[in-house]
């Protein structure tokens, strides 16, 4: 930025310092916090128009409105652990399988799909903030609508702010399943009190929000729901274009024993077709196989299925961009310079950050701790990276490398090696393939879930006496 704004690197520093933000050199700013650099520096900030193909994910897809048909909604299912989302989604699905419409056995893919009056639902199925985030993080937007699960005797929760401020960024409509009715504490109009402050007052108390009283465990008020979801689709008008070639959001990925590479994909908009070529992340494949969650075979999924997919040559990322393309040549070429991308651009940033270390050695040897911090939400991030700023124990600091929201990635454990950093989890954790990278790159790998412990042992390490855990 600093060079597009033909400025030096301290000046922008600077400049986010007035802002308020510690920022490093190699830090990723959002885009509001360009638009108001540009605005100081009176610089013109466009919109890049993309034709590159490589670069497919950004793309925007624009349809002619006459091609568009209704799609089902997407549906995620968020709130405070132990208020009943898992037991919700289940109750769903199992409403669908005691229809009669399948043999009842499920397998989890990480989403599903039911019937209801002649109108379908996608549901994602990973209860919880988290993967929400993760996708959003990374610029995917696979969900249309969050329902919020409150539980009735316990309230509003720390988690449940969270979802529905995550919900609020996305510009996602929530609505709200006050849950746990059937309990003999049940308070539905404590949440509904409660949930007002928040911006969402219940339609009945004359606000926008829908309310519905559900108990997933007793089964009850789950086609009322149903009902309501349907109704704001209605509303929202969810479309796609089923006759192009498909697009969407990899939403779990996996490589299994005997099936190779396996990814959950949504379909956003296009079908896709067995024995199509796909790009997906840096990975392509022909599409071999795709089942629902049922295990039921399809040979074609529209807008907004969830499918899993057997067929792609590696394990691609949950929150990549898949799209189908017309050749194999063009599909391998493309993943090819994404993957050759990426590894120069990893490349680049060791190099950068060489020189960076340069620097800082210039004025204090050593006396830095580098960290790389992921974690489930932008506001304990913040918290964290306040009180991360004002340790100093005999001149010694820590310096943050990166502090982003999501999952921990294999990027995550590459910028720590590279930047000989520890790499700290709050509230998220890696999969199996990124610890073991952590593991075979050497890097310290720490997961907490309460912040106070992170600063202890930082001070602690910068004593220079903490253990090494793994
Ligand atoms: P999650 O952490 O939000 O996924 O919550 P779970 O679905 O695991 O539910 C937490 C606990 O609440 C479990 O013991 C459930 O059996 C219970 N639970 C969930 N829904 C209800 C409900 O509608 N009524 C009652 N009484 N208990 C429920």
């Amino acid at each position: 930025i600093a060079q597009g704004f033909g400025i030096s690197n301290a000046v922008l520093i600077k400049k986010l310092m007035q802002y308020g933000m510690m920022a490093s050199v190699n830090q990723t700013l959002d885009r509001e916090t360009i638009e108001l650099l540009a605005l100081d520096f009176n610089v013109k900030v466009e919109d890049e128009v993309i034709t590159d193909a490589t670069r497919y994910d950004e793309i925007e897809i624009v349809d002619d409105p006459k091609d568009l048909v209704k799609r089902p909604p997407i549906i995620t299912i968020m709130g405070h652990v132990d208020h009943g989302k898992t037991t919700l989604l289940d109750a769903i699905r199992k409403a669908r399988v005691v229809e009669g419409e399948a043999g009842g056995i499920t397998q989890h893919i990480g989403a599903y799909q039911v019937n209801w009056n002649g109108d379908k639902i996608t549901f994602i199925d990973t209860p919880g903030h988290a993967a929400f985030t993760e996708m959003r993080a990374r610029g995917a937007k696979v969900t249309d609508i969050c329902i919020l699960v409150v539980a009735a005797d316990d309230g509003v929760m720390p988690q449940t702010v969270e979802a529905l401020e995550h919900a609020k960024a996305a510009k996602v409509p929530i609505i709200v399943a006050v849950n746990k009715v059937d309990k003999p504490t049940a308070n539905p109009e404590n949440v509904m009190n409660e949930l007002s402050n928040y911006d969402l007052l219940p339609e009945a108390w004359g606000g926008k929000t829908p309310y519905v009283m559900v108990s997933a465990l007793k089964r009850q008020g789950l086609d009322e729901l149903l009902d309501v979801i349907l109704l704001l689709s209605e509303i929202e008008e969810y479309k796609a274009n089923p006759n192009r070639l498909a697009k969407g959001t990899i939403i779990e990925a996996s490589l299994d024993k005997s099936r190779g590479p396996v990814a959950t994909f949504i379909v956003e908009t296009g079908t896709l077709k067995v024995g199509d070529i796909v790009v997906a992340g840096n990975t392509y494949g022909k599409v071999r196989t795709m089942t629902d969650d049922l295990k039921r075979r399809y040979e074609e999924a529209g807008p907004a299925s969830p499918v899993e997919v057997t067929g792609l040559n590696t394990v691609p990322q949950a929150g990549d961009i898949f799209m189908a393309f017309s050749d194999e040549k063009t599909a391998r070429q493309i993943a090819a310079t994404r993957e050759a991308r990426d590894r120069e651009n990893e490349r680049k940033f060791t190099k950068a950050k060489s020189l960076d270390s340069m620097f800082s050695n210039l004025e204090d040897t050593e006396k830095v701790l580098n960290i790389v911090l992921k974690g489930d939400v932008q506001g304990s991030i913040e918290a964290l990276k306040g009180m991360l700023a004002k340790i100093d124990i005999d001149g010694f600091h820590a310096n943050l490398v990166r502090a982003g929201v999501g999952a921990i990635s294999e990027s995550d454990v590459t910028l720590a090696k590279a930047s000989d950093a520890i790499l700290i989890g709050f509230n998220v954790r890696p999969n199996a393939a990124v610890r073991s990278l952590a593991e075979n790159e050497g890097v310290e790998l720490r997961l907490y879930n309460v912040v106070y412990r992170i600063i202890e042992d930082i001070e602690k390490a910068l004593k220079g006496m903490l253990e090494p855990t793994f």
